[in-house]
């Protein structure tokens, strides 16, 4: 199974146990320059258009970033944002999805940029994902659980 980096061109081997954390309607990068690239083609949003989520807090305390968050995955996100100098800002706004709700878990101001981490998918968050494409019209790259090794786990 091969996907094709949406910047450089290159295959990008995905093995088998891996396969179900693809995001079939994601862009796909192959490194973290290649992800930086990616993240300079998002297209500018209007902060005033995005509603703002009130979010509660989660449980994994990053000591360097001196913040919570849902993941460990996310705290290496986050930290290879910091490292880019990429400013972000952690599940503030929401999207209303059919009768849910769906909160990207960054966003790059500087860039109109979603990032969505995703570990492996709970039932339904692939479509979650697919109807937000279809319905708004942001950039929203997912950093799926295949390429974690990028991010040093
Ligand atoms: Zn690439």
């Amino acid at each position: 199974m091969k996907l094709i980096c949406d910047v450089c061109g290159s295959a990008i081997k995905i093995n088998q146990k891996n396969r179900s954390t693809i995001d079939p309607t994601s862009k796909n990068f192959c490194s973290k320059d290649c992800l930086l690239g990616l993240i300079r083609m998002c297209h500018p949003v209007p902060q005033s258009e995005l509603t703002m989520n009130y979010p509660d807090t989660g449980n994994i305390w990053s000591v360097d970033l001196r913040r919570f968050f849902r993941s460990s995955y996310e705290v290496e996100v986050a930290r290879f944002l910091t490292e880019s100098d990429i400013e972000y800002e952690y599940e503030q706004y929401l999207f209303p999805i059919k009768n849910t709700v769906y909160i990207p878990d960054f966003f790059l101001p500087e860039y109109g940029c979603f990032l969505e981490v995703k570990g492996r998918f709970g039932i339904g968050s692939k479509e979650k994902l697919k109807v937000f494409r279809e319905v708004y019209d942001y950039s929203l790259i997912t950093i799926p659980w295949h390429r974690r090794g990028l991010f040093g786990l």
